[in-house]
């Protein structure tokens, strides 16, 4: 239980199109994340989801069902979102058992259903007080307790830990990761946070203006961006996206070096991980350092090449370059994507 179908859900608000013909095929038990910067329709598309608006047109469909006109209620999934929503004036076991109240359900089974989910979450000891002598992460474990107590066919979470402060954010993600692990339930994650999505996701899901750009593996998105886009907002930090065309001898990078590739046909842009880059002393690139930010374990470079195109290298380790160094830099051809005038991804 819990394959969720969507086939061209559209939304319009006037005449903003926010979501613009959305196909997906959310497979039983998986755990998706739907990632896109700010604004790109991610919260209109769980809504849709949820029941808690409806499409301008398209279907949903939850186990086979056409859902579309169906109400929140009747869709058994469950919401958590990033605002936690829990009443105030209520104790921890009183929002969780709120919802299941208003279905009749015995207060036995209620309690049971509680205690359990009190337990995964290690909440227990919280139960008596109230969400405002709770911190942040203990809200939204709370909140997360509130869906897991439903039982429902799949869950959908919008930002559940944006507010958190970044140490508890990772250690939350983990925590989720390990429930869906349990649960074995179906999720819709929402996040702007590419790290949080590649890290959490069987598949993700890459949103901009209310349009699907790639869904696949992190790893796959990772290794094979479809697109610039994809290419650019998956992977920190972004891979090094080159224009320029074919010249002799290889790739003539506008604002940089001929590279000593062989292009293929069509080739307009091409793509770089800064992670890629090594230190070379007979590289092709030569790049003046603008800035260096030691992080320890590895340095982020900003440079910028001979014509003027800026490159992003990570080095390994603390290789003592300071601005203004000049440094050579090569890299592994495998290590190159290619993208066409259109921005799509040529070849594998
Ligand atoms: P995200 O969650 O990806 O940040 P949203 O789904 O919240 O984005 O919003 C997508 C776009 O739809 C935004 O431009 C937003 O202003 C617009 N939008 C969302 N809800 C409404 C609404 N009720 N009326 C008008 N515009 C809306
Ligand atoms: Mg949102």
């Amino acid at each position: 239980m819990g394959r969720i179908v969507l086939k061209d859900i559209r939304k319009s608000y006037g005449a903003v199109d926010v979501l613009k013909g959305i196909d997906l095929d959310i497979r039983e038990g998986e755990l998706v994340v739907f990632v896109g910067p700010s604004g790109c329709g991610k919260s209109t598309l769980l809504r849709m989801i949820a029941g808690l608006d409806r499409p301008t047109s398209g279907a949903i469909e939850i186990d086979g069902a056409d859902v579309t006109q169906r109400s929140a209620a009747d869709r058994g999934l469950a919401m958590v979102f990033q605002s936690y929503a829990l009443y105030p004036h209520m104790t921890v076991r009183a929002n969780m058992a709120f919802g299941l109240q208003n279905t009749r359900m015995p207060k036995a089974e209620i309690d049971a259903r509680i205690a359990e989910a009190a337990r995964m979450l290690e909440i227990e000891p919280l139960l008596d007080r109230r969400p405002g002598q709770l911190s942040g992460g203990q809200r939204q474990r709370v909140a997360i307790g509130r869906a897991i107590v439903r039982r429902p066919t799949a869950f959908l979470l919008d930002e559940p830990l944006s507010n958190l402060d970044a140490e508890l954010r990772v250690s939350m993600r983990a925590e989720l990761s390990a429930l869906h692990d349990r649960l074995k339930a179906t999720m819709i994650h929402v996040t702007h946070d590419q790290v949080e999505a590649m890290t959490m996701a069987d598949r993700i899901v890459v949103l901009r203006s209310g349009k699907v750009e790639q869904v696949d593996t992190p790893l796959n998105l990772y290794n094979r961006p479809g697109n610039l886009f994809v290419a650019g907002f998956i992977g920190a930090p972004g891979m090094n996206l080159w224009a320029g065309s074919a010249a002799p001898g290889g790739f003539a990078v506008q604002g940089g070096p001929v590279l000593p590739v062989a292009a293929p046909a069509g080739a307009a842009t091409v793509g770089l991980r800064p992670q890629h880059l090594v230190l070379d002393p007979v590289g092709p690139m030569a790049a003046k350092v603008a800035l260096v930010e030691a992080l320890g374990a590895e340095s982020v470079i900003h440079a910028g090449l001979d014509g003027g195109a800026p490159l992003l290298a990570v080095l390994p380790g603390q290789p003592g370059l300071v601005r203004g160094d000049t440094v050579r830099l090569g890299f592994d051809p495998a290590h190159l994507h290619w993208f066409d005038a259109q921005g799509l991804r040529i070849g594998g």
